[in-house]
């Protein structure tokens, strides 16, 4: 972020006061060198901890504060704001990157080809390693809340001001552990800057909390990735296992 004037400042500590943040953390900027190293990899989801602990509210309040979200510029094209299905105390947190047009339609994250794709992944996986799971008894949500235009990349900074969202939603679900669905929603989370390709298959971490990075179920959904659908196959198998067992 580019260094703020006073008013710019002001500005945006009032917007985090109207998402009910009472304490901001200042990052230690450093010198660039040591602690972390400059090439430390940074998550572009901010810490956002409200001042009263959350987790009694379960993730209602955290909807009640995004409300008519005008905060960044992908509510203009927005019929519904997507913010998440499924069990809030789910040990298992499925994040995509943002909706795309069935998903605003409905208001609902993975309804479309890719979501039903992710149905079944998630649901035959399970089944055939003996595990007793249906989507609803997951998290799912996005990077995102509001559909980008033509389902374009989000923008940094839309990430940024909606992370602050899935921050909370992250906190107060604490699941056992995350499975970002492709680069976008693991190079967000994690900070890292590889492609989902090198990342795939291997633990990262989110605030303490184990990150697997597998595949976006839109990229599998392409006739050509039969060896990418088999790795997918496999980090959910790895993911599974690990929070079920
Ligand atoms: N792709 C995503 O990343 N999220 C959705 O909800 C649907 C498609």
């Amino acid at each position: 972020m580019p260094p703020l004037d006073a008013e710019d400042l002001k500005r945006y500590l009032e917007f985090y006061q109207d998402l009910g943040i009472k304490d901001l953390y200042r990052r230690n900027q450093g010198s660039g060198v040591g602690d972390r190293g400059p090439e430390a990899p940074v998550s572009l989801i901010p810490d956002a901890r409200p001042q009263t602990p959350e987790k009694a509210d379960g993730l209602l309040p955290i909807l009640q504060d995004i409300g008519d979200c005008k905060r960044c510029r992908l509510h203009e094209g927005r019929t519904h704001i997507v913010f998440g299905v499924g069990n809030e105390h789910s040990p298992l947190v499925f994040v995509g990157e943002g909706p795309g047009a069935d998903e605003d339609a409905q208001g609902i994250p993975f309804v479309g080809r890719a979501g039903q794709l992710l149905t079944q992944m998630i649901e035959n996986t399970a089944k055939k390693e003996g595990i007793l799971l249906k989507r609803d008894d997951v998290y799912i949500c996005n990077v995102v809340k509001c559909r980008p235009p033509n389902n374009r990349t989000p923008e940094p900074d839309e990430m940024e001001i909606c992370g602050q969202f899935l921050y909370r939603q992250l906190t107060t679900i604490h699941p056992k552990a995350i499975c970002a669905l492709g680069g976008t929603a693991a190079r967000a989370l994690t900070g890292h800057k590889e492609g989902v390709t090198k990342m795939r298959g291997k633990w990262f971490e989110w605030r303490g909390v184990p990150l697997m990075v597998t595949y976006h179920p839109s990229f599998l959904l392409r006739a050509y990735n039969v060896e990418a659908k088999r790795e997918a196959w496999e980090d959910l198998k790895k993911i599974l296992h690990f929070v079920y067992d």
